[in-house]
């Protein structure tokens, strides 16, 4: 069963949160990214509990997650020569945003947080929220052909 694991950014230029969407067939594969998504409205309260999202409650060590394709859906940041940081956690904020307002060197928030400084530490975990995905096209069992196993009705008689 396809493991799906939800993390949660906010662009750094538009202030607008975003989520990322990894996905992994088993527990000794990487995550890697499915999509990444426009999450609406400015307010970082997240409210996806309808389609089973929890909280960020969830830890995936730092080596389980290839971030490559990563890039932020608003401003399109996805790393460069000048802002290699793909996104930063915000120390005052406690978001991951996404480096398209920082340096090599230098992070700066978004407009709501303020925060600026000098990047430092890396990642050892991230956290997000996990679920397990029954439906997801990856593992769905192969459809059988149309049963056409003479319950009737559904088909259509042409006559002449
Ligand atoms: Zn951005
Ligand atoms: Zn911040």
């Amino acid at each position: 069963m396809t493991q799906v694991f939800i993390m949660h950014f906010v662009c750094s230029e538009t202030d607008k949160p975003f989520k990322v969407r990894f996905e992994r067939e088993n527990d000794s594969a990487l995550f890697t990214i499915a999509k990444a998504k426009r999450t609406g409205k400015s307010s970082p309260g997240e409210r996806f509990n309808k389609t089973g999202d929890t909280q960020s409650s969830f830890a995936v060590n730092e080596d389980e997650l290839n971030f490559s394709g990563f890039f932020c859906p608003w401003c399109n940041h996805s790393g460069s020569q000048k802002k290699p940081s793909i996104f930063i956690e915000c120390g005052r904020c406690k978001k991951n945003i996404c480096g398209g307002n920082s340096g090599r060197i230098r992070f700066r928030c978004r407009s709501s947080c303020g925060h600026r400084g000098f990047m430092s530490g890396s990642f050892t975990s991230y956290m997000g929220s996990l679920r397990q995905d029954p439906e997801s096209k990856h593992l769905a069992a192969p459809q059988e052909k149309l049963p056409h196993s003479g319950k009737g009705g559904t088909d259509l008689i042409i006559r002449d």
